[in-house]
C-alpha cells in the first residue's frame, strides 16, 4: 500500500502556546518497501506515526492510502481502515494476564472469528515470528526479542497492508535488534507489507529501510534512498545522525556475537582540515585518494571508517586530514566531489555564514 502524507501539520498547546509538533511534512512512502523515519528525541517522529496510522487527525493537510484519502475518515470506516493497520512499540504493549498464544489470539477475538480459525492462525503466525514452542509462555517469562516477536505476531494477525514500527528496536541489544530487523525485512517480502519504521538510530535505518525521511523540530529536513542519503547527506541533522553510527556492531554479530568490546562509533573529529568522504557503490574500489595526492600538494592523514552495508549497496565512510596550504586543499575536495565522493568538513564553514 503506497502511503502519501501531504503538507501535513499537527498543533499542540502547551502552557498556552501552540506549538507545531508535525510542520508541514511531505512523504511519499512507496507500496511493498522499508521506509525510515529517523530524528532526534522529541522531533515529532511518534506524533507523525500517530497521524498516518490514523489515531489522530492533522489539523491541516491530507493523507492518502493508494489513491484513497484517509485522513477525514470517522465512525465504521475508521475502524475498518485501523484494521489494515498494524503497530509495533519500544515497550511492547503486551497484556501480562495472557500468555504469547492469547495475546496473539486477542485480535482476532475481537473479530469474532471461531475458535478453530483462531488457534490455527495464531499458531501460523508463532511459527512465522520463531516462537511456536513458547505459545503457553507468560509475557514475563520472555525475554525483550521475544516480546517483541509475540507483539510482532499480534500486529500481523489481521492481515494488514501497513506496519509501523515506532522505536521497535531501541529497547533491545544489538543482536537481538538485528535478529528483529531481520524478521521484519523478511515478513515484509512474504506478505507484501509497507513498513514505517521510526527510530533514533541510523543503524536501524542502515540495516533494514530502503528509503528514509530525517525529521527535525517537525519538519523533514531530507529524504530519498538510504544509499543516496548515506553516500551524500545534505542536512546538517543528517550529518550528526551518521557520525554517531556504528561500523562495526554487523560484523560483529555476524562473527558470531560476543566481541561487542571492540565497537567503536565513527569518531567526529571537529577539526579545521579533516573531512568525512562517502564513497558509494564502486568508488569504494578506486584508489582515489592516492590520485588525489599525486595530482594536488596535499597529504591524507586516515583517521577511520568502515564500509556500511546497505540494503541496496555498500557505501564506504572515511575520516580524513587534507593537510596542505588552503588552496590545495580545496581543489582536492572539487576533484574528489568532481568524481562523486560525498565530501563533508567536519567543523562548520564559518567564512560562507559571513560569521
Ligand atoms: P519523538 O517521537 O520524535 O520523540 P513526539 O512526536 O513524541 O517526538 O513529540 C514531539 C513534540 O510534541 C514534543 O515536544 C512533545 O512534547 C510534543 N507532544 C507530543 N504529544 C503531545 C500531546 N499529546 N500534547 C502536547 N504535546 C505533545
Ligand atoms: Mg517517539
Amino acid at each position: 500500500m503506497k502511503i502519501t502524507v501531504d503538507g501535513v501539520k499537527r498543533f499542540y498547546t502547551i502552557e498556552n502556546r501552540e506549538f507545531a509538533a508535525v510542520d508541514n511534512v511531505s512523504l511519499e512512502i512507496p507500496d511493498n518497501c522499508i521506509f525510515g523515519i529517523i530524528g532526534k528525541s522529541g522531533v515529532g517522529k511518534s506524533t507523525l506515526v500517530r497521524l498516518i496510522s490514523l489515531l489522530e487527525k492533522p489539523n491541516e493537510g491530507k493523507i492518502l492510502f493508494g489513491d484513497e484519502r484517509v485522513d477525514n475518515l470517522s465512525g465504521r470506516t475508521l475502524i475498518e481502515k485501523r484494521r489494515r493497520i498494524g503497530m509495533i512499540f519500544q515497550n511492547f504493549n503486551l497484556f501480562f494476564s495472557r500468555n504469547a498464544f492469547a495475546n496473539v489470539a486477542y485480535p482476532l477475538e475481537l473479530e469474532k472469528m471461531s475458535r478453530d480459525k483462531i488457534n490455527s492462525r495464531v499458531s501460523e503466525l508463532l511459527n512465522l515470528v520463531g516462537l511456536s514452542e513458547r505459545a503457553k509462555s507468560p509475557i514475563s517469562a520472555l525475554s525483550g526479542g521475544q516480546r517483541q516477536r509475540v507483539a510482532i505476531a499480534r500486529a500481523l494477525a489481521n492481515n494488514p497492508d501497513i506496519l509501523f514500527c515506532d522505536e521497535a528496536t531501541s529497547a533491545l541489544d544489538p543482536q537481538t535488534t538485528h535478529s528483529i530487523l531481520r524478521l521484519i525485512r523478511q515478513i515484509r517480502q512474504e506478505m507484501n507489507l509497507t513498513v514505517v519504521m521510526v527510530t533514533h538510530q541510523m543503524e536501524v535505518v542502515r540495516d533494514a529501510c530502503d528509503f528514509v525521511a530525517v525529521l527535525d523540530e517537525g519538519r523533514v529536513v531530507e529524504q530519498g534512498r538510504v544509499s543516496d542519503v548515506f553516500s551524500s547527506p545534505k542536512s546538517k541533522v543528517t550529518r550528526e545522525l551518521l557520525s554517531h553510527i556504528d561500523l562495526t556492531e554487523r560484523e560483529a554479530e555476524e562473527n558470531g556475537g560476543g566481541d561487542a568490546d571492540r565497537e567503536s562509533p565513527l569518531p567526529m573529529v571537529k577539526r579545521d582540515g579533516t573531512y568525512i568522504l562517502y564513497f558509494a557503490g564502486d568508488q569504494t574500489e578506486q584508489p582515489l585518494l592516492c590520485r588525489a595526492a599525486k595530482q594536488f600538494d596535499v597529504d591524507f592523514n586516515i583517521r577511520g571508517g568502515g564500509i556500511q552495508h546497505l540494503v541496496e549497496k555498500d557505501v564506504g565512510m572515511l575520516v580524513v586530514d587534507i593537510i596542505g596550504d588552503k588552496g590545495e586543499v580545496n581543489k582536492t575536495v572539487q576533484f574528489l566531489k568532481d568524481k562523486g565522493v560525498g565530501v563533508e568538513s567536519t567543523v562548520e564553514e564559518r567564512e560562507s555564514n559571513g560569521i
